[in-house]
């Protein structure tokens, strides 16, 4: 295991991440080490250590009610915000219990952009309570501002109302003057309570002069530790413990308290109500800030959106997106650039997109791509600096590496050759590149991906020779959309359904007498055959090296399958259009042209296998190898096939093409604190950082531990394999990424591809840099 002191924090780090979590200050963590080493005593001790804790708590409970403008009700020290959500939730519930409901329906109502912790709160105690309302989103306007009508509409029958003082994702802040009247007007009883978790230290607050039942805090998100926070609590609003016990906080909340969290409070609330002390700065400078930041990204990013208005928004977030990029792409850069921002959807391989923008009536890109920025009120002009440095370096990896166009008069040196494959919603795009000749060839290319494509095309000054199917694909895109990239206009020529360019085609024969159409592509070709089943349209298509006299199954590269074969079991052919018997033919076909070993590329990857063989399909699929050892029939295979494919459509979502099983072996870890050591033991090693080129390239990294590390992005692991297999497959590979995710896909795939000495490093560059 790694020494904690070994975690270091990387010292040119840039953390604009602080609508997630903020550091420490130091006047709060030494406050907190004091409290832990000298005041360490019990509040609830007779004795005079006791007394001194005692005394840390009480007037930590002063200070936070100067800060939240709080004379009456009560303050309640918290775990967090999510529990002072709970209580506050469960609070009002039993109240409602307790007197019965008056609206024949009563509605608990919530804003529709809220952090997930209200309405999973709201949802889980009326069920849990049985109180058996209706849970109720309020809608937002494209500004993100409450629908004020349908509160007005929903209130006289609303129980509980949740409300946030300022959205987590994007800042935007609600009118609360408005919004009280609209609420009081309606309903004067309903009891009110508001996520305050955003706005402290960046909003003025005077709770006490307003009608908020329930108000909670984190101590997190404004320079405290996590595990403090708390609630505050209008005087005569209904109470309910949420942790009952030891009669703690008068009551109110049992267990003994986080003291060193609460002393760390105190040392933040001093700061903010000292006026002498800078370390807060002013709403004016915050908004400075911002402006900065905001021209830098609009520099680096011509086609930024901002995905919200500012005039509503707090000064310190920024949420934004890019056409043409994901919020994925972004994020990644910049951790490699040292600058931590979060994307405002999860990073999975299933796009997803943010509830908030979502809720906002944002585009699809916009919320799918968004990435949000947070700096906090004690961020400095230096910092801000720095934060804008970095960005203009993050924007000039990408330049160089395809991922943002670069200036005219700046055209990059291409670090791409051959095949590159991208993977969308387990769609795979495949775009081989033939650097000598600049020419480009792209297959089954997904519409979401086309911005990427085009970057990479006009940045690289690629010709693209021919945008190509594998047969017409609900999910794929037309060619349409891409055909301007095409090649000079005067070399284009008609094409078919596939895209092939019928008049720039000629006839080719293979050495077992099959006839083809084929292209030529630079050094390589790139051959047509027919091999339908899946669809009665499907294709196949090979590169294969442009060899005079007929091609033989070594002169071929890949062979681009489509949902003939893919990773994992053949193709459905139970469509309307499928032929199981024409299938029999094309798998046949297609064995005896390539030999075992050759690269099947698909045009699904649901497993993150990237490519396969016939060896490894075959080795997994038995009724593959019959068919294509000619062990059984046509007729046999017809109706093995559709028990199969029955399997398909019982077992799997309708969208899947195909029957996915395939095992992959697990990969061996190298240990963090192991890998110094592994490293100078092996001196065959070949470090493979498997990020993608824009991020190595701003990671500005070239040795890992004195060895060099060499950049396979996941994007070309396949190239990758096809030029290192057979020959080094006994090389020792450490494939490494930012997190170890990356690095164990990988590994995963090189070992499966037979790469026999393979190894990856769990928690990636964040852990040995
Ligand atoms: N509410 C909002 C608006 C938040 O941003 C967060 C934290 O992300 C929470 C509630 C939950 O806070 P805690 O982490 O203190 O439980």
């Amino acid at each position: 295991m790694l020494n904690l002191a070994d975690i270091k924090a990387n010292k040119n780090e840039i953390y604009l991440d602080n609508n997630a979590t903020t550091a420490v200050l130091p006047q709060a963590a030494q406050a907190a080490m004091h409290t832990m080493s000298t005041c360490f005593g019990n509040p609830s001790s007779s004795h005079s250590t006791g007394i001194q804790a005692k005394y840390i708590l009480e007037s930590t409970r002063q200070l936070a009610r100067q800060v939240i403008g709080a004379d009456d009700g009560d303050i309640i020290f918290t775990s967090g915000a999510t529990e002072g959500i709970q209580t506050s939730i469960i609070s009002a519930l039993a109240a409602i219990k307790q007197g019965g409901m008056t609206p024949s329906k009563p509605l608990l109502l919530y804003g529709a952009t809220e952090h997930k912790a209200v309405p999973e709160t709201l949802k889980h105690w009326n069920d849990m309570l049985e109180v058996g309302a209706e849970v109720v989103a309020i809608p937002v306007d494209e500004n993100g501002l409450l629908d004020h009508q349908f509160i007005a509409e929903h209130i006289a029958d609303t129980v509980l109302i949740c409300t946030m003082i300022a959205n987590n994702e994007t800042g935007v802040f609600q009118d609360m003057l408005a919004l009280e009247e609209i609420i009081r007007k309606g309903n004067p009883e309903v009891l009110w309570m508001v996520d305050c978790v955003q706005g402290l230290g960046k909003i003025k607050l005077n709770l006490s002069s307003t009608t908020i039942d329930y108000a909670p805090f984190s101590g997190h998100k404004l320079y405290a530790p996590k595990g403090i926070g708390m609630l505050y609590v209008r005087q005569n609003a209904p109470y309910t413990p949420f942790i009952a016990g030891g009669g703690q906080e008068q009551g109110l909340r049992s267990g003994t308290e986080n003291l060193p969290g609460i002393a760390a409070l105190r040392a933040i609330f001093e700061l903010m109500l000292d006026s002498a002390d800078e370390t807060f700065k002013t709403h004016q400078q915050l908004v400075a800030y911002r402006q900065q930041l905001a021209k830098t990204l609009g520099v680096v990013f011509p086609a930024i959106v901002f995905n919200h208005d500012f005039n509503y928004s707090l000064p310190t977030t920024l949420n934004f997106s890019v056409k043409g990029l994901s919020s994925k792409e972004i994020m990644d850069v910049f951790d490699a650039a040292n600058i931590r921002v979060s994307s405002g959807s999860a990073c999975s391989s299933k796009v997803t997109g943010s509830f908030v923008l979502d809720a906002m009536g944002k585009a699809q890109w916009q919320s799918e791509g968004a990435i949000r920025m947070s700096f906090g009120p004690a961020t400095t002009q230096q910092d801000i600096d720095r934060a804008c440095a970095a960005i203009f370096s993050a924007g000039v990896a990408m330049r160089q590496s395809g991922l943002l166009t670069p200036d005219p008069d700046n055209a990059i040196d291409s670090k791409f050759e051959g095949l590159q494959q991208w993977v969308y919603n387990n769609q795979c795009t495949w775009c081989y590149i033939d650097q000598a000749s600049k020419q480009v060839v792209i297959i089954d290319a997904v519409a979401e991906l086309n911005h990427k494509l085009r970057t990479l095309i006009e940045s690289g000054g690629y010709h693209v020779r021919a945008i190509l199917t594998t047969h017409q694909h609900d999910l794929q895109v037309s060619n349409s959309e891409l055909t301007d990239l095409l090649a000079p206009m005067s070399e284009q020529t008609p094409v078919d359904a596939h895209g092939w360019p019928i008049e720039q085609s000629q006839t080719l024969e293979f050495d077992s007498g099959v006839i083809a159409s084929m292209i030529n592509l630079g050094s390589k070709r790139v051959i047509k055959l027919q091999t339908p089943g899946h669809t009665h349209d499907s294709v196949s298509y090979f590169i294969a090296n442009n060899t005079s006299g007929a091609v033989t199954a070594v002169d071929i590269d890949y062979a681009f399958t489509g949902d003939t074969i893919q990773i994992g079991g053949i193709g459905r052919s139970d469509f309307t259009d499928s032929d199981s018997g024409a299938l029999f033919d094309s798998l046949q076909m297609l064995y005896s042209l390539v030999n075992n070993d050759t690269l099947l590329c698909p045009a699904h990857d649901y497993k993150q296998l990237f490519t396969t063989s016939f060896a490894l399909e075959m080795a997994e699929s038995p009724l593959l190898a019959d068919v294509c050892l000619q062990r059984i029939s046509k007729e046999q295979f017809v109706d093995a096939k559709a028990q199969v494919d029955q399997q398909i459509a019982e077992q799997l979502p309708a969208h899947y093409c195909g029957y996915i099983q395939q095992s992959t072996q697990p990969c061996v870890n190298i240990a963090p604190e192991q890998l110094n050591d592994f490293l100078a033991e092996h001196d065959d090693v070949l470090v493979i950082d498997v990020r993608e080129a824009y991020e190595f390239e701003a990671h500005q990294q070239t040795q890992l531990k004195q060895k060099p590390l060499v950049n396979v992005p996941l994007s070309q692991l396949t190239h990758f394999v096809r030029h290192h297999m057979p020959v080094n497959n006994q090389q020792t590979l450490v494939c490494i990424c930012r997190s170890g995710n990356r690095s164990d896909t990988a590994a995963k795939m090189l070992k499966r591809m037979n790469f026999n000495r393979v190894y990856h490093v769990p928690g990636g560059f964040a852990l040995i840099h």
